[in-house]
């Protein structure tokens, strides 16, 4: 297997605060990897580094068989990997086409286009000229997603697609996920929703305050595993 995606021993501060303590992080080429986590666990923060929203100068960080440690965003954006960020980030006065067009912008070439990207969410068709701000929480997640797809991205990086949404909504959104991996891109996604990540994923690593406390391939943990790695417990008590 090729490695797509490979960190070692990342470190993140803000100011003094430091939120990632050492993370070795692997990711193989198409595959989906997810990341769980309680809040401030440092699942965003680490996003934020791979795509260069955060400086990771001078650290270990190869994408594809490169180091992109403190290249720019739109450089990282370039070399194929895009990011669907917590909170959609819509421009709300753009229509869906708009703003999935924008996505296209300092992309790459290949198999995602609009009709691909309507393809994947008619449910966007009709709505194809309304703008953002005139949505459901669903279909923005899904132009979010959409947008992400345009720079037909290696790796399509997803922070906490499900918040907010209703568990009808998470399930056809998530549903997207096997059919995107199809055309060949990798899926690193950032979840709360354990029951998701583990359908989602071949791998999974759970964060804890800003360490890997677990992972493994998603068929080989327990709840019990899960819970001790996601919040800390030892023999029922809070390490
Ligand atoms: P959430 O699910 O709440 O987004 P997370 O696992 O994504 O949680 P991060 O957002 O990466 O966690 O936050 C990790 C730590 O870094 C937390 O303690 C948080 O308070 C801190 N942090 C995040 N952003 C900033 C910032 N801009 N300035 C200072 N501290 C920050």
């Amino acid at each position: 297997m090729t490695t797509l995606l490979e960190t070692r021993n990342l470190t993140a501060f803000y100011g003094d605060f430091q939120a990632l303590f050492g993370i070795d992080l692997t990711l193989n080429a198409g595959e989906a990897l997810a990341i769980i986590g309680a809040n401030g666990a440092g699942k965003s923060t680490f996003l934020r580094a791979l795509t260069g929203l955060r400086s990771t100068k001078g650290q270990q960080v190869t994408f594809d068989g490169q180091s992109i440690a403190g290249l720019p965003a739109d450089r990282i954006h370039k070399l194929g990997l895009a990011m669907v960020p917590e909170g959609r980030r819509l421009f709300p006065s753009l229509s869906v086409e708009e703003n999935l067009l924008i996505g296209a912008s300092g992309g790459r070439n290949g198999p995602w286009n609009l009709k691909a990207i309507y393809d994947l969410f008619p449910d966007l068709v009709a709505k194809r000229a309304n703008p953002g701000h005139a949505l459901s929480g669903g279909q923005q997640q899904m132009v979010a997603i959409g947008r992400a797809l345009m720079s037909n991205p290696k790796l399509l990086l997803c922070d906490e697609i499900s918040l907010g949404l209703a568990p009808k909504i998470i399930k056809n959104i998530y549903q997207a996920l096997p059919q995107i991996r199809q055309q060949g891109t990798a899926i690193l996604v950032v979840e709360q929703d354990v029951s998701q990540a583990m359908a989602v994923s071949d791998h999974i690593y759970c964060f804890m305050e800003g360490r890997v406390t677990l992972t493994a391939p998603p068929k080989d943990l327990s709840r019990k595993q899960i819970a001790d790695a996601y919040f800390g417990m030892k023999n029922g008590e809070a390490a």
